[in-house]
């Protein structure tokens, strides 16, 4: 259920009015009925240059503040956050579909983040170096890299924004966040839970909009923006990152995935089985952590198979984020089938068949083989493509074999082999019988074509940091 009392309106909107024309303005639509839940003015790329300016105006104070006094900022967020979380959760639910108990994980799993930042904040240390001249002194500062502009994607739309935000303005940034314009209202409440907290205005900036284009054109070239940091597609982060080139912005790109999920025949496989449909179906296959390709060791595929086949009988998971994404879906499930993977489940005669609408069945696939669009693609919905391998060599060049690098998972009881296998994997993240990788205390991000940078963690602070070496000299 949407309150629309939750969410920050932008400014300029009387919203309800009846006087003059209607501003344009975007709808937002709940997955699971298309109902219209609300809507909001379109912003443009004026209203992006002019969040841009508030934020570049806002950065001497918030910068000048005590690391403490934006902790403690950070805190009081933190703890708003985690006050309403049932009507927050209620709301992000609404917009993007995921099942309740997913919506409460989020906004604690965004709080956990404000929550770190706040405890990093006051230990942004520099450093001191032993100068090769004894008349000199050689320091290190850190200071903040100045007005961050930030886009995120629909399928976390308030953890994805709060894990960039509470890093930079822990240290000392201000920001301007583009969420998905599927998702907005998140993101407006996460916006008035801020200056509920303290935070002054234009430190946390927010450009709603469905010209993403425009208001990104903004957001990676205005001379105001000294740092850029993107969630979504490889495909846009790529285009992206060459429009950030024209002022030499700092950028930082969390892209897709493919990740393998690789059960040796020595796992426990019954734990193995717990972490894939953990790290598979949250968010009906929509994180990009989840398992794309499950690599089985040929002993025990057909065992590991069929129980897998049983775990997804009763498995009942919400719709995708809208129709277009399960079209792609089941197209990636039926280009499988025609070279030759097999269906283990749903069966044939299945009521629902592969789903409809933008609801997708949960599906899985054996016989499938590392080239298959299904295995190469992200796919981003409910399906398990399972692959066979013969030993160790051949699981690590088979899961190595994509343009992603982003989250693995590999499940063994051998200890020499977890090591040696997870040193082989060419991704950001390893879950060494762990599909639960993704918490505040650790550096999320990947390698390869995933992206680079890390968020979380405290290396998740170096991407808002310049680092400035002072000399002194004359002693
Ligand atoms: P997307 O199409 O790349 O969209 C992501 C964001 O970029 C949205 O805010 C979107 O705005 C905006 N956008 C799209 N085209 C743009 C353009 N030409 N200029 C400026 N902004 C533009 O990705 P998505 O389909 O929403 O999200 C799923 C993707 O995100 C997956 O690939 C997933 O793996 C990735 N993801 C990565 C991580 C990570 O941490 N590595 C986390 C979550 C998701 P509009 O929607 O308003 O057009």
């Amino acid at each position: 259920m949407h309150n629309p009392d939750l969410v920050a309106r932008p400014p300029n909107v009387a919203r309800g009015s009846t006087t003059g024309p209607p501003p344009p303005s975007f709808t937002v639509l709940n997955p699971a009925d298309g109902e219209i839940i609300d809507w909001l003015p379109e912003a443009d790329a004026e209203d992006a240059r002019l969040a841009v300016e508030r934020a570049a105006a806002a950065f001497a104070d918030w910068s000048g503040l005590s690391a403490r006094e934006r902790s403690a900022c950070l805190y009081r967020w933190a703890a708003l956050l985690r006050a309403e979380q049932q009507p927050l959760a209620e709301q992000l639910s609404a917009e993007q579909g995921k099942p309740l108990a997913e919506a409460l994980g989020e906004i604690e799993y965004s709080a956990s983040y404000l929550q770190w930042f706040a405890e990093e904040a006051p230990r942004i240390y520099g450093d001191t170096i032993p100068a090769p001249d004894r008349s000199k002194r050689i320091m290190v500062t850190k200071q903040p890299v100045g007005v961050v502009a930030a886009i995120t994607p629909w399928n976390f739309p308030m953890a994805m924004l709060a894990r960039k935000a509470g890093a930079a303005l822990a240290a000392g940034c201000t920001f301007v966040g583009k969420p998905a314009h599927e998702t907005p209202l998140s993101a407006l409440a996460l916006q008035r839970l801020a200056l509920q907290a303290g935070i002054p205005a234009g430190v946390f900036e927010l450009v709603t909009g469905s010209d993403s284009a425009a208001i990104g054109e903004v957001l990676t070239q205005h001379p105001l923006i000294a740092k850029f940091s993107f969630t979504g597609s490889t495909r846009v982060g790529r285009l992206l990152a060459a429009q950030c080139s024209s002022t030499v912005k700092r950028v930082s790109l969390e892209l897709g995935g493919n990740a393998p999920f690789i059960v040796f025949a020595d796992a426990d496989i019954e734990a193995a089985l717990d972490g894939l449909m953990l790290a598979k179906f949250r968010n009906a296959g929509q994180t990009c952590v989840c398992a794309n390709r499950v690599l089985v060791q040929a002993e025990i595929y057909d065992e590991f198979a069929e129980r897998l086949r049983q775990r997804m009988m009763d498995l009942q998971v919400g719709p995708l984020i809208h129709e277009r994404a399960a079209v792609a879906v089941r197209q990636l499930v039926a280009d499988a089938l025609f070279v030759g993977a097999r269906q283990l489940w749903p069966p044939a005669d299945h009521a629902d068949g592969l789903g409809r609408g933008n609801r997708v069945t949960p599906t899985l696939l054996a016989d499938v083989t590392n080239s298959m669009a299904v295995a190469q693609s992200e796919i981003f919905g409910p399906v398990v493509p399972l692959i066979s391998f013969t030993g160790e060599a051949e699981a690590i060049r088979l899961a190595n074999d994509t343009e992603y690098g982003l989250a693995s998972y590999l499940y063994t009881r051998d200890s020499a082999r977890l090591w040696r296998v997870a040193d082989a994997l060419q991704f950001g993240m390893v879950g060494m019988n762990d599909a639960a990788i993704s918490n505040a205390a650790a550096p999320f991000g990947g390698m390869k074509q995933s992206g680079y940078g890390r968020e979380g963690s405290r290396y998740g602070l170096d991407d808002y940091l310049e680092i400035k070496y002072l000399s002194m000299g004359g002693l």
